[in-house]
This record gives C-alpha cells, structure tokens and sequence, in this order.
C-alpha cells in the first residue's frame, strides 16, 4: 500500500462577504487530493480535503516541501505495522523533517490539509466514516448520532440592512438551527449594538446568539465592546483582539463574565497550551475554535486536546472553526461540543450535503466513508477533476 500521487488546486472563494476585517474578494483555498495505490470496486481510492476557509491556498508550500518529502520517503515508513494501512502519525512526521521549531503557520495550512486529506483516504480504505475511526483510535470508540451546530454568519455585506440581517437569522431558524453567530467591529459600536438588538428581537434572548470581532479590538475598543455586550449575556464573544495577544484576553477574562471563545488562529499545540496559561481563559465557560486542518491535522489536533486534559479542559469546551464535513467529522469523533456552519455562503466549500441535516439545532452525523465528499456534488466536481 503506498501513496502514488498528491495533487493540489487552488479555487477562489468568489464570496463579497466582510468581517470586522477583511473581505473575502480575493481569498482562496488549497483542494487536495492524495492518490493511493488502493482500489476499491475498480477504482483507486483518493481522499480529499481543503484549508477550510480564512486562509489562503497554499500549494507552493506544498509543491516544494511536504509532497516530495511523502513522495520520496520509502513506502513502508508509512505504514503503520499493526494495521498494515497508511499512518498519518507516521505521515506527519515525514512532512516535518528539516523543519525548524516555530514559525507554525508557515506550514500547519499546508501539511494539516494534506493530513487531512490522507485521513479521508485512510477511512475510505477501512470502509468507515472518518468519524468512526477517529473515535476509535481517541475516544474509547463512543459515536454519536447528532451534534450541536451553530452557523457562523452575520456577515457584513454591500447593501446589507438591519431587515436584511433579520431575514437572514429569521432563515436560519427556519432551516433548524436554534444557535447563530453574527459579525461586529466592522461598523461603529452604537450601530452594532442596533445590529445586535436586531438580531436579538428575531432570536429571542443572548444565549441563541453568538458574536465574532475576528480579531478587530485593540484594548481600549476591546474593553468598549466587553462592556457594551456583558449585559446582553450573549452565548459567546469570539476573538476581541489580536490572538496571541494573552494578556489582553487575561484582562478580559477578568472583566467579562459572559463566555469568550478564540483559538481559530492559533495553529500549534503549544500557542493553545500557552493560552489556557496565560489568556486566562476559564474552563467552565470559554470556547476554545482551532482549526484542524490548519494547524497540522488530526494527529496534532488529538495531542492539542491531550494538553488541554492536562490543564483541566474537556473536548467539550472545543468548538472547531470551519463549518464543513472535516470539521464536522472531527467534532463527532473527538466528542467535541459542537461544529459551526455556513449556509449559503462559500459556494461549493459551505455547506454538508444532502445526508446531513439540521433539525433544532443538531446536525446528523454522516455514514458515508472517509469524510464524504462524495456527497457534495459541486465539490466533489472540484475534487474529482483534481484527481483526473
Ligand atoms: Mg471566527
């Protein structure tokens, strides 16, 4: 069994969508599709993944380090000997050599998408979910049927009136979810407090509702905002300031009683060690969002959440950026709180397809093998053109 072939492709969003700060105009993603010499009724099997959203297509990176580097290593050095199938452990370590310390983000995109992509692979060949093997191997096997979700959304956009923000919430609703995220920093506080109010007549009461300042705040306008929120007793206060910026969590921590949650930029184990140590985060409320395939894959995702045991937090307290069927499997199989989603947004990279669906506020969890993006048709066009 071995890897005969890795490819990437880089695909535009095309979304005029804006956060607090920046739009998504120009931003892309890296699909990947890691090609094995496994075949399964007549075909080889290939698994699939993408950068999930927010982060832009990485394929250089990837051309010139992480896929010679699994290209060139023999065979066998992937393989894990007690199963006999590939090893994305084995497959991490191999992306990794002549890497130096630090310096994440340079590579967590790039290999945590291949990684990704070769756990999809992995799955299919198994015959299982990605889920299921996932919580197997990390989660004394416990499946589940359904998961919360809550969407990501909110969105500022050309044009975008308080009404429409209202029927946008008012759809959400409809369509099932009971739990909604929506954008602020991106216009003046007064008018996002009109924003909020908005949104809260159509939801009901904070605890259906979420709020995401991508990072905007410097402290001064961090402390406004925390201060302006507290009493609307939200569900969550997403990334007030910059992410690695722990102190000024810590203060926040200290002066907000309402939950924060943060993390969807940090891609290493040790900056989400680090802020459980000094972001003052509490772990009997905040959130904690990395984004597997961003920050190295699964196999580092499970050693992150091994560390936050160790300081206490639950994977319950994770909720992963990325509202899409990797994080969706990666939530089920972990034991995770919760996945985001984006509905209609994205294009072809929002969404879960037709076997999953929302009814008050739970998603079903996927049968299909691997991670299932079969099911996607657009996608799955884009994927499968990749593969050729
Ligand atoms: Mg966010």
């Amino acid at each position: 069994m071995k890897i005969v072939g890795i490819r990437e492709t880089a695909v535009r969003l095309n979304s005029s969508l804006r956060n607090a700060v920046f739009d998504f105009s120009q931003m892309s993603t890296s699909v990947v599709a890691v090609i094995t010499d496994v075949v399964r009724d007549g075909k080889p099997v290939i698994g699939f993944a993408f950068n999930s959203t927010g982060r832009y297509a990485c394929g250089g990176r990837m051309r010139q380090r992480f896929i010679p580097r699994l290209l060139a290593a023999p065979p066998d050095s992937l393989i894990d000997p007690a199963s006999g199938t590939l090893d994305p452990e084995r497959a991490l370590a191999c992306m990794m050599q002549g890497e130096k310390p630090g310096g994440h983000s340079d590579r967590s995109i790039a290999i945590g998408t291949i990684e990704v992509a070769l756990w999809d692979a992995v799955a299919k060949i198994a015959g299982q979910p990605l889920h299921r093997l996932i919580a197997e191997k990390w989660n004394e096997g416990r499946t589940v049927a359904k998961i919360p979700v809550y969407v990501g959304g909110g969105w500022y956009a050309p044009g975008k009136t308080l009404v429409d923000l209202q029927d946008e919430m008012r759809r959400h609703l409809d369509a099932g979810y009971r739990l909604v995220k929506m954008k602020v920093g991106g216009a003046p506080l007064g008018e996002d407090l009109q924003r909020l109010e908005a949104v809260l007549s159509i939801v009901g009461s904070g605890a259906q509702l979420a709020v995401d300042a991508n990072c905007r705040f410097a402290r001064a306008e961090a402390l406004a905002y925390a201060d302006a929120l507290a009493p609307l007793q939200l569900r969550w206060f997403e990334e007030p300031c910059e992410p690695a910026d722990f102190a000024l969590m810590a203060e926040l921590c200290a002066r907000y009683a309402p939950p924060l949650a943060t993390g969807e930029n940090l891609f290493s184990t040790q900056d989400v060690e680090n802020l459980l140590l000094y972001g003052g985060m509490r772990r009997d409320r905040d959130l904690i969002q990395v984004d597997p395939p961003q920050s190295y894959g699964i196999v580092q995702f499970a050693r992150t959440l091994e560390r936050m045991r160790a300081h206490g937090w639950s994977p319950r307290s994770v909720f992963p950026h990325g509202g899409n069927r990797m994080s969706l499997n990666i939530a089920a199989g972990f034991g995770l709180g919760g996945c985001e989603s984006y509905p209609g947004v994205f294009g072809p990279f929002g969404g879960y397809g037709e076997d999953v669906t929302v009814a008050d506020g739970m998603l079903t969890v996927p049968d299909a093998p691997g991670i299932g993006f079969e099911m996607q048709n657009e996608l799955y066009r884009i994927m499968k053109e990749l593969a050729g």
